[in-house]
Order: structure tokens, then C-alpha cells, then sequence
């Protein structure tokens, strides 16, 4: 076993960014301090914004407008700590990560850009278009309808409770 990996109860105690640390010594890594540098590879995120939710960071973020349909993945490298917790989360495992010195590019750069749904209905946010493009997929190979993708789910459910109480109504 190597000798710079703890036993397994100190395993326990140190963070993901100490482990990454033993695991990257030696070869090509800096000296002293390293930040993080992801990138997306091959082309298939979708937006669904996972990788978001789990870099507690705040070096992965979406952004949109209240109005138009910009919709940006970004990422601001002088944040990341090179915990890899994005890389583990999204499902479509399209995101890399190398170890970078601390005094790399500090300036915020989109990984990914796509064109934002909104509610055909009430003009609420839905998702970006890959998200949406691609549970349809899922749902018409499943053999089920994908019409009402593109509602935001107060619409759904209005248009739902509206089909399911329409028999009543008719009596
Ligand atoms: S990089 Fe992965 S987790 Fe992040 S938005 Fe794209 S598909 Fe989702
Ligand atoms: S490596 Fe960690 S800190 Fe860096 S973007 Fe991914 S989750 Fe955030």
C-alpha cells in the first residue's frame, strides 16, 4: 500500500481535496498552493445544472435573465478548490478537472451555453433546451408523450387537475 495514504479511521477524517492532493504528488503537479480547472468534455452536457448544486464553492453556477433565454453553465476557476465533486455528480460524465497553480486565470468563462425554455402557458422557466431534448428523447422511446415538457410544473398541474376533473364537469 502507499505509504502517504492514511489508514482507513484517518481516511475518514481528512477532506476530498487532501486525498486529491496525496493522490496528484509527484509527475506534473505545481508546487504549493493549486485551484482547479474544469472543462467540459465532448458534447454532451444537457444543463440540467447538478454539478451546480453540489460545488459548494460557488465556482460552478448557471445564470439566466428574468427575460430572454440565455442560459450559461459558468465557471470561475480562482474559486474551485479542486474537490471534484462536479466530476463525480454529472450523469453525463462530460466534465474534467486538473490541478492548476493558485495564480491561474481568475476571470469567469462559460462552459456551456444553450437557449432557456420557458412555459408555453404562463412564460415561467422550464429548463434549457438540451434538458428538455433530451428527456423527450427518453420519453418517446419509453413510448410515453413528451407534450407537456414544455409547461413549468404549476402549469402541469393545473392542466392535469383541469383533464382529471373535465368528466365531472360534463355530468
Ligand atoms: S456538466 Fe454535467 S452536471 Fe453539469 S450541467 Fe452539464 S450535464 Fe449537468
Ligand atoms: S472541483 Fe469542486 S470547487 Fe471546483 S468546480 Fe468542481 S465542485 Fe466546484
Amino acid at each position: 500500500m502507499d505509504s502517504k495514504v492514511p489508514e482507513n479511521s484517518e481516511k475518514d477524517k481528512i477532506s476530498r481535496r487532501e486525498l486529491l492532493t496525496l493522490s496528484w504528488h509527484g509527475s506534473d503537479a505545481p508546487d504549493g498552493e493549486a485551484q482547479g480547472r474544469v472543462t467540459l468534455t465532448g458534447g454532451r452536457c444537457t444543463g440540467c445544472g447538478l454539478c451546480t448544486v453540489d460545488c459548494s464553492s460557488g465556482a460552478l453556477s448557471i445564470s439566466s435573465k428574468e427575460t430572454g433565454d440565455e442560459f450559461n453553465l459558468r465557471f470561475k476557476a480562482n474559486m474551485c478548490n479542486a474537490c471534484g465533486r462536479c466530476v463525480d455528480a454529472c450523469p453525463e460524465k462530460c466534465l474534467s478537472l486538473e490541478r492548476v497553480p493558485a495564480s491561474g486565470p481568475a476571470d469567469e468563462v462559460v462552459l456551456f451555453g444553450d437557449t432557456l425554455v420557458r412555459c408555453r402557458q404562463c412564460g415561467g422557466v422550464v429548463g434549457p433546451r438540451a434538458m428538455l431534448d433530451k428527456v423527450r428523447a427518453t420519453m418517446l422511446a419509453a413510448g410515453q408523450s413528451g407534450a407537456q415538457l414544455e409547461l413549468c410544473p404549476d402549469c402541469k398541474a393545473r392542466s392535469q387537475f383541469n383533464f382529471n376533473e373535465s368528466p365531472v364537469r360534463k355530468r
